[in-house]
């Protein structure tokens, strides 16, 4: 089950215990390599099992992040904006990767926020079997909670490898989602702005 992340007393936003049981994933994966008609005890699967249940935590872990925020004491009021942000990610349909890159900005209100914690944010949800559309909007849905800003806006152009190892479309083949809420989403300008911004 997907879990919100939260943001503690201490200001620390987490998504919940990872629940990962690596000798339980190890074991399944045993399971999973017989089902295929592979042989375990051949020497190059032998630490396969352990292999995948590390990489797959690895894949499922992320750090704590820190959402502090400050006074917009210089009232700056124009888009912030930070492009080309490089994530990877688990499909939770295929639990295969997909991976690419994010465009996230903000219209700052009261508060701003240290342009790293955005790729941060990125990463916190990504670091979780998703979805792209899923993603994209909770990346945007956690910055207006914490924020509070005028607008957010956020754009994920990714690479599915169950779509492009699969046949289905072509090896390099990008899917684009966005979401954008406040005035990025109702104010033609500023949505034009962000836009032109990050789209190449
Ligand atoms: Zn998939």
């Amino acid at each position: 089950m997907a879990r919100a992340a939260s943001l503690q007393a201490d200001g620390v936003l987490r998504a919940g215990p990872s629940g990962i049981d690596l000798l339980g994933a190890e074991q399944a994966v045993r399971d999973l390599l017989r089902a295929l008609g592979r042989d375990n005890r051949e020497p190059g699967l032998r630490d396969t099992p352990r292999r995948v249940a590390a990489a797959f935590a690895e894949l499922l872990t992320h750090e704590p992040v820190s959402l502090t925020t400050f006074a917009n004491d210089s009232g700056y009021d124009e888009l912030v904006v930070v492009g080309d942000i490089p994530f990877h990610s688990l499909c939770m349909h295929h639990l295969l990767p997909f991976h690419g890159v994010a465009h996230v900005a903000y219209l700052p209100g009261e508060r701003i926020i240290g342009l790293s914690k955005l790729a941060r944010v990125v990463e916190l949800f990504a670091r979780e079997l998703q979805l792209q559309e899923r993603l994209t909007m909770q990346v945007a849905s956690c910055l207006q909670e914490h924020l509070r800003p005028k607008g957010v806006g956020v754009v994920i152009e990714a690479e599915h490898m169950c779509m492009s190892l699969r046949g289905v479309q072509k090896a390099g083949t990008r899917t684009t989602t966005s979401a954008l809420l406040g005035l990025l989403r109702d104010d033609a300008r500023t949505r034009q702005e962000f836009l032109s911004l990050v789209t190449k």
